[in-house]
């Protein structure tokens, strides 16, 4: 099964992030703050690859908001999830491959319909 052909059949939000459940028998957990932390949009990978400000600890908005948590997680076409964040922050767009990659593999079992049936 290549990474195309894996996508979720559910995700959940639990805890203090998500759960997903993939039509490969894997289920993985992703903490909401490490989401918000790997957003793949383009000013906040250009943050992560500025050198790091030693005095920089958290931005007003990332203050007021505290604890990252989505406000709406919305589809984008099959491939990926838009999510927007509770500091307003919504240019993310997040592949089935990142969340999947991000993601902690909490259970696997064997697919179904893994291998075709015997014929009778
Ligand atoms: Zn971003």
């Amino acid at each position: 099964m290549t990474v195309a052909e894996i996508f979720p059949l559910a995700l959940r939000r639990e805890g203090d992030g998500l759960r997903i459940e993939w039509n490969d028998g894997v289920v993985t957990f992703v903490r909401w703050q490490t989401l918000r932390e790997n957003c793949p949009c383009a000013s906040c990978v250009e943050e992560r690859q500025r050198p790091p400000n030693p005095l920089r600890v958290l931005s007003p908005q990332e203050v007021a908001a505290g604890a990252p948590q989505p406000q709406g997680m919305t589809p984008v076409g099959r491939y990926a999830y838009q999510i927007v964040w509770n500091d307003g922050h919504a240019t993310g767009i997040y592949t089935l491959e990142r969340l999947r990659h991000l993601g902690q593999i909490v259970s696997s079992s064997t697919p179904q319909a893994a291998t075709p049936p015997e014929p009778e």
